[in-house]
């Protein structure tokens, strides 16, 4: 019997759920509030209510070649690292290639999803929803599919923030600041050091008098720009991902922070942090280094109090005459639809098997989809899950028992709160490829690479050695993709099509990505081996070094 889904949402994961549906035979019926695809990433000067909202100038910091969606890459000539709007294009682009629109109702707001008086035999569901003309609908439907995102609710911790109520400046969430252009000339604080903080504080210092930038607890920076100027994502291959868990945490950290130290030091730009660069969600920005050094922003701690116009920092400093101040403080997630039997969230923290599957539910007919916050790129992370689930809807993949699920959840809980720094924003981490593979494997398409080496070389390499492009889980099993090994062998082109604006004289016609990440790899082995073996550590220089020499000579891949 086909199965009807109903989809609450068509962003990058609701998009990917409906493909993942039809995919499976499934029915999807998607409802979307807005009137318009893309959710988060489609701009808008006046976003509705409930609905997460970005700034004008907002470009991504995961790249095209790790952000697809597996089985369509994104154009060649797209930039590496692409402003909303392209995204946009893409999505649509998607949605068109896929058919995907006919199956969304716009203007439709879903106003409750409980289980049907029979769930216990059917597994169905209500879901209520509101029409464009206000009309209210009942529909029922086999499964469901929550793809709301998790940016929807501003977190605005004024409780913090003594004598906010005196304060004679403007204040606003990061969600409502669009653009730069009334700021000139003012003089403005933006609190947080998340990826919002650090991209609004770097556009407004380019307009503004002066902007300081409170944090407190500071932040390792990471840069879009990797080694020879290849996207840094690029870099992390399987290899590279099997080392991190070889070798010990804190080697590890003092390694890459010594890198980031080299491009600039953390503890003269006053960014130093007292935790490691892994115990946070990563800061990736590449001009902030460059606005303070030109003293265009200036790096606070945290904020102790405001008095009228003033700004009290918690060393006892005080800035006078504050125009604006910029909480970009994070968001909460919710489901205000779903009955708290069913999901409750608290302190934003919430409990699914695999970061999907409520626990308790007697059928495995709900999920949600994207509430993860990934260390690389969400797309083809929702995209995998919405295969996971679309066929634990079929019963093609089988659950552990409640018992193991649990046990599952638990130790997941345990490993974020043991690695992260507590924080609000630390509850739904997960790392790109352990998890893409965890999942993979459930559902038969996680590459086997040994036997890959052995069938086919050069795609085994690239594999291994390359980045864990999506295409890597379209190779074989359910939802194989014919076209997967050509976008694989072919994904360096792609990164330096964009590239080509002017020709110049090529060193090297042919630069194949191995020569780039070999040496990589191969230092990243030698420095477990030092690590490991103690004998040998005096033998061998150190790892730093290595990487470091290693780096210099790195080609730019493919021409
Ligand atoms: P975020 O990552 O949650 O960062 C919030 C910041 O506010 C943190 O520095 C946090 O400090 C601070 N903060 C929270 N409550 C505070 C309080 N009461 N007092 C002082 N400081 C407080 O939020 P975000 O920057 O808006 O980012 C949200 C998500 O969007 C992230 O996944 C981010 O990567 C993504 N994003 C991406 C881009 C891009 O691709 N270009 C741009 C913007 C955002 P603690 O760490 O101490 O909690």
């Amino acid at each position: 019997m086909v199965k009807r889904v109903a989809v609450i949402g068509a962003g990058s994961s609701g998009l990917a759920c409906i493909k993942c549906c039809v995919d499976e035979g499934l029915e999807p019926v998607c409802f979307e509030s807005s009137d318009d695809i893309g959710g988060l990433w489609r701009f808008k000067e006046n976003p509705e209510p409930d609905r997460a909202s970005i700034y004008h100038s907002v470009i991504i910091n995961t790249s095209k070649e790790m952000m697809c969606y597996s089985d369509f890459p994104i154009p060649a000539d797209f930039p590496n690292f692409m402003h909303n709007s392209l995204i946009m294009d893409y999505f649509r682009m998607y949605a068109e290639h896929f058919q995907l629109r006919r199956f969304i109702r716009f203007q439709t707001k879903v106003l409750q999803v409980t289980p049907r008086p029979d769930f216990s035999h059917s597994g169905q569901w209500d879901v209520e929803i509101e029409c464009a003309d206000g009309q209210r609908e009942k529909h029922v439907f086999d499964a469901v599919m929550v793809c709301i995102g998790h940016h929807c609710y501003p977190n605005m911790p004024l409780k913090d923030f003594p004598g906010i109520d005196t304060f004679k400046g403007k204040y606003f969430h990061s969600r409502d600041y669009k653009t730069p252009d009334e700021w000139r000339g003012k003089r403005v604080v933006v609190i947080g050091i998340g990826n919002s903080g650090g991209d609004i504080a770097v556009e407004l210092s380019r307009v503004a008098k002066q902007v300081f930038l409170s944090t407190r607890r500071g932040s390792w920076i990471l840069n879009r720009v990797g080694p020879n100027g290849i996207p840094l994502d690029m870099t992390f291959s399987r290899l590279t991902d099997m080392l991190r868990h070889t070798l010990p945490f804190d080697f590890l950290c003092g390694v890459v922070e010594s890198q980031l130290n080299k491009r600039f030091n953390h503890e003269l730009y006053r960014l130093q942090p007292e935790h490691r660069i892994f115990n946070q969600h990563p800061m990736v920005n590449d001009d902030l280094p460059n606005r303070i050094l030109s003293g265009t922003i200036a790096v606070k701690p945290n904020v102790q109090k405001f008095q009228g116009s003033s700004v009290v920092f918690e060393d006892g400093t005080v800035e006078a005459d504050i125009d604006l101040v910029v909480f970009a403080t994070g968001y909460t997630f919710g489901f205000p639809f779903l009955p708290s039997s069913v999901l409750s969230v608290s302190g934003n923290k919430t409990s699914l098997y695999k970061y999907m599957l409520p626990p308790g539910l007697e059928h495995p007919s709900l999920v949600v989809i994207g509430l993860i916050q990934p260390l690389g790129a969400i797309m083809p992370i929702s995209e995998m899950q919405a295969r996971w689930a679309t066929r634990v809807f079929k019963g093609l993949n089988k659950l552990p028992s409640m018992n193991d699920i649990l046990k599952d959840i638990k130790a997941k809980e345990n490993a974020m709160a043991k690695r992260y720094v507590l924080s609000q924003r630390h509850t739904i981490q997960v790392d790109y490829i352990p998890y893409m593979d965890e999942l993979a494997r459930q559902i038969g398409v996680r590459p086997n690479v040994l036997s890959l080496l052995l069938r086919d070389p050069k795609l085994g390499l690239s594999i291994l050695f390359g980045p864990c492009t999506p295409y890597q889980f379209r190779l074989c099993g359910p939802g194989q993709w014919k076209g997967a090994r050509q976008a694989i062998l072919t994904q360096w082109d792609r990164v330096a099509q964009p590239l080509k604006t002017r020709s110049v004289k090529d060193k090297e016609s042919s630069h194949s990505h191995l020569r780039l990440l070999l040496p990589l790899s191969a230092a990243a082995l030698l420095s477990a081996v030092y690590y490991r073996g103690a004998s040998l550590a005096s033998l061998l220089p150190d790892p730093a070094v290595v990487l470091d020499r290693i780096r210099a000579y790195l080609p730019l891949p493919t021409q």
